[in-house]
């Protein structure tokens, strides 16, 4: 029989025909031979033999059974074809969670084994039940190097301890509890210098316990909370209509977590797996706790790319075998082979980091949404803000919305505007207002967050008698003066230079640094606040997930008064100190050209502004030189679908999304007629409305131009997507050729 094969790893728009002598189901992956290699192929589906082709025979097939689900299969097809996507990336996004399953060991019965050996050895049906029953469980081969931290609490009142009869050591240890309520077991060992055994002698008098592996949220987490009836009344409505996705909308500290967090209980009381995505899990260890401390009795499990490779896999075959359990991941955990899905939650459904920009290109909201329309697995997605396109489709019936506009505790913040153009020049970082409510959070010791656009120092250099610019060559961008390391640096492309002490143009000494970023912020704050604790948050201070969560805890755990940062801290901050935050230049952010600029800048300034009164009472200041501008206004005043309704407006008009799709061609070549010519045939060839082709907003990154072509589909999609794809199978190797559908508007 003949059967179409989706080659691994090409990036070809494309399924290939081979020969089998059995018939074997889709989702089964299979050795081929293509282009003389030997490659992984998954099978897609039976093929008529086309006339005149040479076809192959497959080499053996790799599974027994097929790991993937018909069901699977199909929504790889729908992403390929939405998005343009290579079939064989989209089907190996499915399988890049097994790649380490040679390192897990199986045991069953205190008895351990391979799992490579097992899988070999018992049909997979078998192995898969087991292990959704629990019979058996899997474990990586080597003892990750941290081992779960073992906390120590109190758990005798103090009434008690004064009945009890106690040596010096155990009263310091005591002491030492009394004043931290709880400890790392070896930190509370090295501190105390007492034995191990004096603290397990208190354990077993029941003055202390002993917890394994939690973080210090948890603990935090007291008690259960009761739902309110807004809170109540949604959970009902979304157990209620499974068939349609759900959108949960208020602002951040509103309860929307509760809510989701009371479906999923509900949802796995009878078994399966629960899926809840955020946008980045190094920004949300709270969220994590939070889930954890809810959940009690379920477990729970964090999928993203820096957790090990071995526990990567490890939750892949639990999501296999359809275990108990619910899954906390980013935009990568939506292709799990989940076979027992009760429900998938989005929380953050508005952010961009949804969409993969990297080859294969596909954006994880709508990945969801197929697998609810093909499945039937309820979906539900959050958002204080969510992006236009997706409320638009709860006014046409397709999502049901469903509004929280209290916030059970704390309260919303007052929102405030400063109008720059009556600042003095010098007063447009930190006009006087701001300085006064600084000044006020510090002596009441609670904490501000500073929002500003770029990093760095300022936004670059120009000469004074000249009007040169410092641009980087390679990327056709001006360079970012940062002043700690003297350096000028692109923040596209990496590229380094020394601060130059004389225009390269005319010679001039008079160099000046224009515009300002988190640096020179900082700066400022401490200049005006010597003893301030400033702390600055972006990517040139915090790289790493652990330094990112590092950051986190050190604001949280109140180690700095001041927080500057760009965008990434309007994200995951949770902390109850926070009383004030400021976004000191709103309008850099309209200056971005994209039809999703206004967006950006509402979705930018609600949550920045949702973060501060988060304990208490909070403001919020937006520094800007437009106060009328309407955005601005909407926030203010609290009118969300005011905003939306504008947009919405403004996109009809001109034909964006959700009333188009845009598909953003992007050529990619050092040779810049050699792409301009590319998009001109493509735009022939289509002969449907287009921008372009143009240069785009960066027009050159390492050497590399970039031409972008804007294609607005308004009806029917299946030509241009054959058009396409067949002019991406058959692109020259000096051109790159990107494709976007329906991207997020701040892609440079
Ligand atoms: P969101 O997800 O909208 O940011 P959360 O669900 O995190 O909001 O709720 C914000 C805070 O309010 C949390 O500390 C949460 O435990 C608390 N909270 C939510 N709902 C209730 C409720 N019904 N009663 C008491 N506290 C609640
Ligand atoms: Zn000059
Ligand atoms: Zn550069």
């Amino acid at each position: 029989m003949y059967l179409e094969i989706a080659i691994s790893g090409i990036p070809l728009r494309k399924t290939f025909l081979y020969e089998s002598s059995q018939a074997l189901p889709p989702g089964t992956r299979v050795l081929v031979d293509f282009a003389g290699r030997k490659t992984t192929g998954y099978v897609m589906g039976q093929g008529k033999p086309r006339e005149g082709l040479n076809i192959k025979r497959i080499i053996e097939p790799i599974d027994e059974i097929p790991l993937l689900k018909t069901e699977d299969v199909e929504l790889a097809v729908r992403v390929s074809e939405e998005f343009l996507s290579p079939i064989g990336r989209i089907m190996d996004l499915f399988f890049s969670g097994a790649a380490h399953t040679g390192r897990l060991i199986l045991t069953a019965h205190d008895e351990k084994l391979r799992f490579t050996e097992h899988l070999k050895r018992f049909p997979i049906t078998h192995v898969l039940r087991d292990l959704r029953d629990g019979v058996v469980s899997l474990e990586p081969a080597t003892r990750q190097a941290k081992t779960k931290k073992k906390i120590v609490k109190l758990s005798a009142s103090i009434e008690e301890l004064s009945r009890q009869r106690l040596s010096k050591n155990q009263k310091n240890v005591i002491n030492y509890m009394l004043l931290k309520g709880a400890e790392e077991l070896d930190m509370l060992i090295q501190r105390t210098m007492v034995s191990r055994q004096t603290i397990y002698t208190l354990v077993k008098k029941g003055i202390l316990t002993i917890w394994e592996e939690e973080t210090k949220d948890e603990w935090v987490l007291k008690k259960d909370v009761e739902l309110t009836n807004t809170q109540r009344r949604i959970v009902e409505n979304i157990l209620e209509d499974p068939g349609t996705p759900h959108l949960i909308m208020g602002v951040t500290g509103s309860g929307k977590t509760e809510v989701y967090l009371e479906i999923i209980r509900r949802l796995l009381e009878k078994g399966g797996t629960a899926l809840i995505t955020v946008p980045e899990i190094a920004l949300t260890p709270q969220t994590v706790a939070r889930v954890k401390g809810r959940l009690k009795g379920l477990e729970v499990k964090v999928y993203h790319s820096s957790v090990p490779p071995t526990e990567r896999a490890r939750v892949w075959w639990q999501s296999l075998a359809g275990k108990k359990m619910v899954v906390v991941g980013t935009r990568s955990a939506v292709w799990l082979p989940f076979s027992n899905l009760k429900i998938i939650v989005m929380d953050e459904e508005h952010d961009e980091s949804y969409y993969q920009e990297t080859d294969p290109v596909y954006d994880a909201v709508r990945v969801s949404e197929l697998r609810h329309e093909i499945t039937g697995v309820p979906l539900v997605l959050v958002s204080a803000t969510p992006k236009v396109t997706h409320y638009h489709k709860t006014l046409t019936g397709s999502w049901k919305l469903h509004v929280l506009t209290e916030r059970p505790v704390g309260e919303k913040p007052h929102v405030e505007v400063v109008d720059l153009r009556t600042q003095k020049k010098e007063q447009r970082i930190l006009s006087p207002r701001l300085a006064r409510e600084i000044e006020e959070v510090l002596r009441k010791n609670k904490q501000a967050l500073i929002l500003t656009v770029r990093k760095g120092f300022a936004n670059y250099m120009v000469c004074g008698s000249c009007g040169h610019v410092f641009k980087c060559e390679r990327c056709d961008v001006s360079l970012t003066y940062h002043r700690n390391t003297k350096l000028l640096k692109c923040h596209h492309c990496g590229y380094v230079q020394n601060l130059p002490f004389r225009c390269p143009n005319c010679g001039s000494f008079n160099l000046l640094a224009r515009g300002f970023g988190t640096e020179k912020v900082e700066l400022e704050i401490l200049r005006r606040f010597p003893a301030a604790r400033v702390m600055r948050f972006d990517k040139e201070t915090v790289g790493s997930y652990a330094e990112i969560e590092e950051m986190v805890k050190n604001i949280v755990e109140k180690r700095c008064d001041v927080v500057v940062g760009t965008r990434i801290i309007s994200k995951g901050i949770d902390a109850p100190d926070v009383e004030m935050v400021a976004v000191l230049d709103a309008d850099r952010n309209l200056s971005i050209t994209s039809y999703s600029a206004n967006e950006n800048l509402f979705q930018l300034l609600v949550q920045v502004t949702g973060r501060s009164g988060r304990g208490g009472a909070g403001r919020a200041f937006i520094q800007t030189f437009e106060p009328e501008n309407t955005i601005i206004e909407a926030v203010v005043e609290g009118k969300y679908e005011k905003f939306f309704e504008d947009e919405l407006a403004r996109r009809k008009l001109f034909d964006y999304p959700p009333f188009a799709r845009l598909i953003r061609v992007m050529a990619l070549s050092e040779n810049r007629e050699l792409a301009f010519s590319f998009l001109e045939d493509l735009k022939k060839d289509l002969g449907i409305e287009s921008l372009g082709p143009v240069e785009a907003p960066i027009p050159k990154i390492k050497n590399k131009h970039r031409i972008q072509l804007l294609v607005k589909v308004k009806k029917e999609m299946t030509k241009i997507t054959e058009t396409l794809k067949e002019k991406l199978n058959t692109r020259s190797g000096q051109i790159d050729i990107k494709v976007f559908v329906d991207p997020p508007g701040t892609f440079p």
